[in-house]
């Protein structure tokens, strides 16, 4: 096997199946002996196409690998798969910013493709909160989300196209550079938040629109999870069209207060951020209007961020919440579930009560404006007891989300630590037609398998 990989792609770049970086993702889901096969790390689309052509015909199942930034273990090889790691295709194809667009290989980070927009006037919304690592492949496999996602959608409302390699071997095109296509069945939109399943993306045509002149961002504490979440609606109401509508509960926020960009009270109860971008004279006009919905709840601190150096600070202080909360107890089990907005200070009450019951500490953050919840249970993850305890906890999260009419992921999927929960969170005959999808793609079932369905 090996040699046939090297064949295709050279010598040096077939590696052993215990090469540790490609042993978990973000997840932190271990590696338990020499799962992978191999690691395979092709240089172009056209090997991508001969790597999957070859391991196709050979009956080895595969599994694509992007920043492996992933929290639901999609990327990690559990089965003794070859992971085909798409580090390599990291360039920019074709850049237009006249026309505002790009075109770029699957590897390209995510912050590189936010730095090479944003260093021309423009900007691609979607801002997953790990962008150093992820790629975009990696972004469109899990139509990741990020604070942004509340005014600007989802990673692939940006997509018009995708080169993807469909098994057993097939490089096709799924759309392009036009900005509307409806000729054809959308199969792009059924490859976006595959999570691998279907085929692998090698490159990708991507929306662009012009930079906001400018933005605040006006933050808000409250004495209680239902008062911070009634802002929550105040600011909905106001209709201003948000760009990101964040919360942090009390717990989160007692851990890493530590590192939160300016003053935070004694008490700090529970924060709401919401950001407002648009012109100058829009976001002045905006800002106030906001700050007294926020107000209005009986806020025990409100501050206004104007300038772009606090902004900042503060997005990267909540890009580095979840892996503050992972030190803290050396792990957490997480679950990112969304719930209709109604729903909200149900879904977070909940998370506490469940975690009571199973003697675990938890957290929770998320899209506020959403309904997207990002809900840890914080374990030693080397303590069994603990992880079968949290296990069980995640399943009470889920049947509750299921009665709340929530989903079981917002924004992370379900790759390999969901993988059980997707059959009872789906109608049957809803779940039916996910595998009849799934096998008139890839009808052997080497690719990605067991994770997603
Ligand atoms: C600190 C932190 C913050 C995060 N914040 C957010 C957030 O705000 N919003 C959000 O949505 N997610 C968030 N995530 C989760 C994660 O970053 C995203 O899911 C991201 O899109 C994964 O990209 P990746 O390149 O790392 O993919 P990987 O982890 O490598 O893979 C994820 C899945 O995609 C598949 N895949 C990867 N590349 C390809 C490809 N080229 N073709 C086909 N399939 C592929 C893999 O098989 C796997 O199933 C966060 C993660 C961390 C660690």
């Amino acid at each position: 096997m090996i040699d046939g990989l090297r064949a295709i792609v050279g010598y040096d770049y077939v590696l052993g199946g215990a090469n540790s970086r490609f042993a978990s993702d973000a997840s932190r889901l271990r590696a338990r002996g020499e799962r992978a096969r191999a690691v395979v790390c092709p240089g172009s689309p056209a090997e991508v196409a001969s790597v999957v052509s070859w391991c196709y015909a050979h009956d080895i199942p595969m599994t694509p690998r992007g920043g492996g930034t992933g929290l639901a273990g999609g990327a990690v090889a559990v089965n003794g798969e070859v992971v085909v790691s798409m580090d390599r295709l990291n360039q920019v194809r074709s850049f237009d910013p006249l026309l505002w667009r790009i075109h770029v290989d699957a590897g390209l980070s995510t912050r590189t493709l936010r730095r090479v927009a944003r260093e021309n006037g423009l900007v691609f919304p979607p801002d997953p909160g790990a962008a150093d690592q992820s790629q975009i492949g990696g972004n469109i496999a899990t139509n990741a989300g990020g604070p942004h996602a509340f005014k600007y959608g989802s990673t692939g409302s940006w997509v018009t196209g995708l080169e993807v390699v469909l098994p057993p071997g097939d490089l096709v095109n799924l759309g392009g550079p036009n900005r509307k296509d409806v000729a054809s069945y959308d199969l792009k939109k059924l490859v976006i938040g595959s999570e691998g399943t279907l085929g692998i993306v090698t490159g990708a045509w991507l929306r662009l629109i012009p930079a906001p002149e400018s933005s605040a961002v006006v933050l808000a504490f409250y004495p209680s999870v239902e008062t911070g979440l009634h802002a929550v609606h105040r600011v909905l109401g106001t209709g201003e069209p948000v760009a990101a509508l964040e919360y942090l509960d009390e717990p989160t926020l007692r851990i890493t207060k530590g590192s939160f960009p300016g003053p935070m009270p004694d008490s700090p109860g529970f924060l709401v951020a919401a950001e407002l971008d648009g012109s100058s004279a829009e976001v002045a006009r905006m800002v106030p209007e906001v700050r007294q919905a926020l107000d209005e709840e009986g806020a025990s601190h409100v501050t206004t961020l104007q300038a772009q150096s606090g902004i900042s600070a503060l997005w990267r202080w909540r890009d580095g919440v979840s892996g503050t909360v992972s030190a803290h107890h050396n792990g957490k089990v997480s679950a990112d579930i969304c719930v209709p907005l109604d729903m909200l200070a149900a879904a977070i009450n909940q998370v506490s009560e469940i975690s009571a019951r199973h003697h675990l500490a938890a957290c929770t953050w998320g899209h506020a404006g959403d309904g997207n919840i990002h809900a840890n249970f914080l374990v030693d993850l080397d303590d069994t007891s603990m992880v079968a305890r949290s296990e069980l906890a995640l399943a009470d999260l889920f049947a509750v989300t299921r009665g709340l009419g929530g989903s079981i992921t917002g924004e992370h999927g379900i790759g390999w630590l969901k993988r059980k929960y997707l059959v009872s969170h789906l109608e049957p005959a809803v779940y039916a037609a996910h595998l009849a999808i799934k096998y008139a793609f890839d009808p052997k079932n080497l690719m990605n398998p067991g994770k997603k369905v």
